[in-house]
């Protein structure tokens, strides 16, 4: 799949999709009768009734833009362990033949930027090669929110994650994020950074401190990469509704309406981390919140 906003090239690759939690277990301040009533709306691509859990993908997105390859998010990874989150720890996906798919090769990556630096967004950075964690995209460099470097950093100034916060990412800065360090490859950035001419990354804070949103801006088109702001579409019709991975609750709302406001002003491309059916969609606005609108016929080139 491909999307085209302006002169940007934008192509989807698939690391990992399947069922996850309940509804009523995932969203805080989840209301049975009120996702009761959206749910044919959401199913199946989002929402599967026989099993009554959310259907969730870990995938990234690499731009064609300013002369540049920029993949943006990493997934879970292979071969990590994950005694916080057994789910994403293990995997052994064809995520890099996947990738090869857009025609590109690792190599070919000149900047790979990190929305935030929990477990499902950092995982290819490295790869496992002899026993040691090595760039996964050799010739990059790794874009890091300063902020997130500093909060889960386990020898960072902090301030610290929760500790179930910090179980759950569990091994993540070590093996993902450190070797990088190590290696001299990383830019950390401040909110507000200019990437090139048509990217810049905007604090989109309360899922994680540091969380960052990609904004991108091409011949009066744009598209926002959103990652944590939103888990899942039903967040645009409840915009209160968070995650229970949403680090500071109360700023994670604020940041998530200020978000779809300014999606649906702009007529921008929603890009999401988790989403499934196209894993992209415009917004519009519904009576005192939002709705998705799907159809992104005019966008796709295939
Ligand atoms: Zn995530």
């Amino acid at each position: 799949m491909m999307l085209r906003v302006g002169d940007v090239r934008i192509h989807h690759i698939e690391e990992w999709q399947g069922n996850y939690l309940p509804p009523s277990y995932f969203f805080t301040g989840y209301d049975d009768a009120t996702f009761r009533e959206l749910a044919p709306a959401l199913t199946p691509q989002f929402y599967k009734a026989e099993s009554d859990t959310i259907y969730a993908f870990l995938q990234s997105w690499l731009l064609e833009v300013d002369g540049l390859k920029v993949l943006f998010d990493t997934g879970a990874g292979n071969d990590k362990v994950r005694p916080g989150l057994p789910i994403f720890g293990g995997l052994d996906t064809p995520f890099l033949q996947r990738f090869a798919a857009t025609g590109f090769m690792p190599e070919d990556v000149d900047l790979v930027i990190c929305s935030h630096l929990h477990i499902d967004h950092v995982g290819w950075n490295t790869r496992l090669d002899s026993g040691r964690w090595v760039p996964t995209f050799p010739n990059a460099r790794y874009l890091f929110s300063a902020i997130d470097r500093d909060y889960w950093d386990p020898a960072g100034p902090g301030p610290r994650p929760s500790q179930a916060a910090a179980v759950g990412n569990t091994n993540v800065f070590e093996d993902s994020v450190q070797p990088l360090l190590d290696a001299g490859v990383v830019d950390l950035v401040q909110p507000g950074h200019r990437v090139s001419e048509s990217i810049t990354l905007q604090l989109g804070a309360g899922h994680t401190p540091g969380h960052l949103v990609m904004d991108v801006r091409s011949r009066g088109e744009s598209a926002l990469f959103v990652a944590d702001v939103l888990h899942h579409p039903v967040q645009l019709y409840c915009p209160d509704w968070n995650s229970p991975y949403c680090e500071d609750q109360e700023q994670a709302r604020r940041t998530r309406w200020r978000v779809l406001a300014e999606a649906a002003e702009r007529e921008a491309i929603l890009l999401p981390a988790h989403w499934g059916g196209a894993h992209s969609c415009r917004v519009r606005r519904a009576g005192a919140a939002f709705e998705p609108v799907f159809d992104l016929e005019a966008a796709s080139v295939g």
